[in-house]
């Protein structure tokens, strides 16, 4: 048993205060300045020769001093245009908000980062530390992916931690979700229908794309009901449809814009590519053409189950048994209808999201992730950095 967990008690001053300047100064999407700057000179503080391979993008390496493997930990950096309802000492200075807690990662994992310098003598590998913008738009992981960060040294296995508040279960509780797929996958679709416009009295001499429109909408209707299996849990949803601006004309074009989202990464294929097939059939069949966008992908995040096994063993012995608990302790079912760009990485390299209880509406923290008045117990930042920093050494450890 190591002392980690005394350490990052000790830090746990220091690891409040860089949420709170990170807090009072939550910026957001793929450009984060005064966020990228902080983290930078943290890191530096500590002796690391942190780089920035894109935009907002910093990684950070520990140990590399003895032969071994390459486990990386990821932190999201990035806030919510949310203008914040709380009245603190530390309330967003800026429009936007960090209602979703990745201030809090960034203070856990800068957290680690000091743990890890301690001990960077014992690391028996390297351990890469990854604080990636624009998780909210689903986009900075694939970034930092296409900019390399699983290359130079390779990367083995990934893991994340994500802080929740307005959960039912005690502030400290580490929530390891079993392997599988564990969040589902978002992906968002635009169809232009290009048809002929007309005179409404004369609809033979037109192609209308409102109608083509409505049958298309019924149709991707029909994937759930009668193409899925009955025990998949999978959604699509036409958000917006728009076409045309009188009683009397028959518009020439038409768009709908819609969602989808699964947890089988086959079933989500299926179903992004069965939306396209049934548009395109179905304009042709009336005589338009139609084109499909898909504006926004993620896939879901995959537990690898054997990583899963070693995590837990892991932090039972770091935190107790009773601390560790599965995703269905917050989920009915232990999935997440919610999008987590981690997906990428768990699509590359064996990886496991981890989720720390942040509070619960008992302990006075009612208030769900991107709500304008949620906050964080920050009595447990510390046990995230101790997480972050003793699942690498160890993992290193017995995976030589
Ligand atoms: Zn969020
Ligand atoms: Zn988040």
């Amino acid at each position: 048993m190591n002392n980690i967990l005394e350490e990052a008690k000790a830090l746990q001053g220091v690891i409040v205060k860089d949420r709170r300047y990170l807090h009072q100064n939550a910026e957001l999407g793929m450009d984060l300045p005064k966020t990228t700057a902080y983290v930078l000179a943290r890191l530096k503080e500590m002796g690391y020769d942190p780089k920035l391979i894109t935009d907002s993008a910093i990684v950070a390496l520990a140990g590399g001093k003895k032969p071994g493997k390459t486990f990386l930990i990821r932190a999201d950096m990035d806030a919510l245009p949310i203008a914040e309802e709380n009245d603190l000492e530390y309330k967003s200075k800026t429009k936007n908000m960090h209602a979703c807690g990745h201030d809090a990662h960034t203070a856990m994992l800068l957290g680690a980062a000091q743990l890890l310098k301690n001990h960077e003598d014992e690391i028996g590998g390297t351990v890469k530390l990854m604080f990636q913008p624009g998780e909210e738009q689903l986009a900075g992981a694939k970034a930092m992916i296409k900019a390399g960060v699983l290359e130079n040294p390779k990367v083995d296995a990934a893991a994340m931690i994500h802080i929740f508040s307005g959960m039912p279960v005690p502030s400290g509780t580490l929530i390891v979700p079993e392997g599988g797929y564990i969040t589902s996958s978002g992906d968002a679709f635009h169809i232009d229908i290009k048809g002929k416009g007309g005179h409404g009295s004369m609809p033979n001499k037109s192609v209308d794309p409102l109608n083509i429109a409505s049958h298309i909408y019924i149709d991707l209707q029909d994937i759930i009901a009668r193409e899925m299996a009955p025990d998949s849990t999978a959604v699509i949803t036409v958000g917006q449809m728009h076409g045309g601006n009188a009683a009397n004309i028959i518009p020439d074009t038409a768009f709908m814009e819609g969602s989808i989202r699964a947890f089988d990464s086959t079933e989500r294929e299926f179903m992004k590519n069965r939306v396209v097939e049934i548009a395109n059939s179905v304009a042709s069949t009336f005589g338009a053409t139609v084109n499909v966008e898909y504006t926004m992908e993620c896939p879901s995040v995959y537990n690898n189950p054997g990583l899963y096994d070693q995590i837990v063993k892991i932090n039972r012995e770091l935190l107790g048994k009773d601390n560790i608990k599965g995703f269905d302790a917050v989920y009915p079912g232990g999935k997440m209808t919610g999008s987590e760009d981690f997906g990428y990485m768990s699509e590359k390299v064996p990886s496991i999201m981890m989720v720390l209880g942040g509070g619960s509406p008992e302990e006075g923290y009612p208030y769900p992730q991107h709500h304008p008045k949620i906050n964080f117990n920050e009595d447990v930042f510390y046990l995230g950095s101790a997480v972050y920093a003793n699942t690498a050494i160890e993992w290193l450890k017995i995976n030589k």
